[in-house]
């Protein structure tokens, strides 16, 4: 692998403050052409143990430093993601698959958590409480929860462990994570800057692992670990959230959608085909907040598949890494027999393949940006989350019964919807029953706003004031006479 900064190539787990090797090893590899591209400690349940136990150790001093003190550390941290943000921008790419820009934006979106939770943990401010009682002194403090244990997914292999790691170390607490075995490269390169930017050893620990079950295990389990947070599948996410009963911890859990993208026939078509596009076809459809049922009002339904399928023509697909590719490949063959297992069901269910509809040519893992018609509620790609380069179009003509189809599943995600008109637009981001709802596009996500899901799709948020809150205990203090 070619970088500029050799020393972002990190193949072994960081355990307080050590890089360790495992009993084996992990082969990465390339999902555009699986090429080998490096081979990874496989670290063990016995790992994270290690891990936490540095955290545990590392965590009195780290949450005596003041905020300042914090906060320096972290933007040091910060400058130096944006300082190698090429090179872990390719690293993203090459064992991820998005195309290249995609990765630079992740880098710099993750990097971003990092910037705020900074400049926001210097904010912890307490309360002092009008007292009940003239003979006593009513306050509050907010203190770090403890040792925080994260588990991320591969489809955001930078921003999903910043997200996590930069408020719980802002707030003063220490963390182990398991980032996923498809993209331990740029979770270790974070672990490298991390260290050159002067966490202390056992603040932050990385182990990546094939035995997730083991790792998780100790995650959610020891009882030195105050809180785990999630990002991966509804269904492992339920799993972990039982584990975690056991010992009671706090819990961030942020899971699988179902978003509904409703064009009403007063929306801006264009503004809705560009939405559309960014929210169906980034990263090849694999982020959680991927549109999953488009409904188009049916006066201008017509109008919005011939623009849409313009739009997803016109798109280059190809290796990450060469100019002008939009779309790369799926992570895994199996991810791409998933989709396809879609289409085929959607198909014998009576709906049209404008576009695509088929594995290409390029590699294993590459399935064709796909437009389908006269999609169903009913059908599976209705219901289950699609995870791929997959629109799938239907009709509606009434607002409540849109609204309605649109709240009717487990999730509650992202939600998009399309108008210009202000009072609709206003009644339907209400009624949507889903953590965030986006108005007139298809990018939302930010460092300084809550994100996170209702319903099955999770608990807690990440970024924001509220993102921040979630690594604190307020303490109630009282003072008597
Ligand atoms: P995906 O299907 O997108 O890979 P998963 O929920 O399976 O989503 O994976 C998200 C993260 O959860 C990954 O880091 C994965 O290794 C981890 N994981 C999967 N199963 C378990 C488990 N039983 N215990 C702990 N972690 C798990």
């Amino acid at each position: 692998m070619q970088l500029a900064n050799p020393n972002l190539l990190k193949l072994q787990n960081y355990i307080n403050g050590e890089w360790r090797d495992g009993a084996s090893t992990i082969d990465v590899r390339d999902p555009a052409n699986g090429e080998l591209l490096a081979q990874v400690a496989d670290g063990s349940a016995a790992d994270a143990e290690a891990a936490v136990a540095a955290a545990s150790a590392a965590f009195p001093a780290w949450k005596s430093k003041t905020a300042a003190e914090r906060a320096a550390v972290l933007k040091r941290w910060y400058q130096l993601i944006m300082d190698n943000a090429d090179d872990l921008a390719r690293i993203l790419t090459l064992e991820q698959g998005k195309p290249l820009a995609e990765a630079k934006g992740e880098i710099v979106y993750g990097a971003s958590f990092i910037e705020w939770f900074a400049e926001e943990c210097r904010r912890a401010y307490g309360q002092t409480i009008p007292t009940h009682n003239p003979a006593m002194r009513l306050s509050t403090i907010r203190q770090p929860v403890g040792v925080v244990t994260c588990i991320t997914p591969w489809n955001f292999p930078n921003a999903m462990i910043t997200r996590k790691a930069a408020p719980a170390l802002a707030a003063g607490c220490t963390v182990v994570i398991k980032p996923a075995v498809e993209t331990p490269l740029s979770a270790l390169a974070l672990c490298q800057l991390a260290e050159e930017a002067g966490l202390p050893k056992g603040t932050i620990n990385m182990v990546v692992g094939t035995d997730a079950p083991g790792i998780g295990q100790v995650l959610t389990q020891d009882a030195r670990v105050a809180k785990f947070t999630f990002t991966g599948s509804t269904n492992v996410g339920k799993l972990l959230m039982a584990q975690c009963a056991s010992t009671v911890k706090k819990m961030s859990m942020e899971l699988g959608g179902n978003a509904p993208f409703i064009v009403f026939d007063d929306a801006d078509l264009d503004t809705a085909v560009a939405a559309c596009v960014a929210t169906k076809f980034r990263n090849a459809g694999q982020t959680c907040v991927s549109t999953n049922r488009i409904y188009v009002h049916e006066a201008v339904h017509d109008e919005f598949v011939v623009k849409l399928r313009a739009a997803v023509a016109e798109m280059k697909i190809g290796h990450g890494c060469d100019d002008g590719v939009s779309v790369g490949p799926v992570i895994h063959r199996r991810a791409a027999e998933r989709v396809n297992g879609l289409v085929q069901d959607a198909i014998a269910a009576g709906a049209k393949v404008e576009l695509g509809g088929d594995y290409l040519p390029h590699g294993e893992n590459y399935y064709a940006p796909t437009l389908i018609t006269g999609v169903t509620d009913e059908m599976r790609i209705a219901r289950e989350e699609i995870f791929g380069p997959l629109a799938p179009v239907q009709k509606f003509s009434d607002e409540d019964d849109v609204v309605r189809r649109a709240n009717e599943t487990p999730y509650g995600l992202a939600a998009y919807v399309m108008s210009e008109n202000i009072r609709r637009a206003n009644r339907v981001v209400e009624a949507l029953e889903y953590g965030m709802v986006a108005c007139n596009t298809g990018v939302f996500s930010t460092a300084v706003a809550p994100f996170g899901g209702s319903k099955e799709s999770g608990i807690g948020r990440e970024g924001g004031v509220e993102g921040m809150a979630e690594f604190y205990e307020t303490k109630y203090c009282c003072f008597g006479a």
